[in-house]
């Protein structure tokens, strides 16, 4: 039987991306043809970087892996994944909270769009990091360095540098 090419896109605020996603990421560029990491705005939540500054620093940490691009994108999310005509969507999952809302979102998504949704476990060492939680300890001053990528918190360094907030680590 022909082996139909699947597209799954990896939509996300990615602000920034942490170690958690990436972990979830290099699990999915194994089951997938193709895996598009879409970093979206979340309109309940602050940007610390910009779109096109998350674009770039996962482009760069995903470079190794040539099934997967980067794109960002300011529409709903299933309108975008539609248009690229993604199969699936992939989600990852930390713990039962995320269950709850993340079952929520993906009976929603197939009943508008019709777009199944694919979970992957984090590894447990990262099912408590959060993009949320690195950004809140980062901007008051707190060391996020085992959670991030070492080239990510380089850049969150400079950028608290930048907003006049030093970091210690
Ligand atoms: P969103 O604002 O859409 O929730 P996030 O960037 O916070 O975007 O998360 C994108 C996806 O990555 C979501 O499916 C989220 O559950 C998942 N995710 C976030 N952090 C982790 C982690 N540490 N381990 C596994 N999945 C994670």
């Amino acid at each position: 039987m022909e082996h139909k090419p699947i597209t799954a896109i990896f939509p996300g605020s990615f602000d920034p991306i942490t170690n958690g996603h990436l972990d979830v990421i290099g699990r999915g560029v194994q089951l997938f043809d193709r895996l598009i990491v879409a970093v979206g705005q979340n309109p309940a939540k602050e940007d610390l970087f910009t779109p096109d500054e998350r674009v770039e620093m996962i482009r760069e940490l995903t470079r190794a892996y040539p099934r997967v691009t980067v794109e960002s994108y300011d529409c709903l999310t299933v309108e975008y994944a539609t248009r690229i005509k993604a199969d699936v969507m992939l989600r990852g999952l930390r713990n039962l909270t995320d269950v709850q809302y993340e079952f929520q979102l993906a009976m929603t998504n197939r009943r508008v769009a019709g777009i199944e949704t694919v979970f992957i476990m984090t590894s447990e060492e990262y099912g408590f990091v959060s993009s949320t939680m690195v950004r809140e300890i980062a901007l008051l001053g707190g060391d996020v360095s085992k959670l991030i990528p070492r080239s990510v918190n380089d850049l969150l360094k400079r950028k608290l540098g930048e907003k006049g907030l030093p970091r210690k680590a």
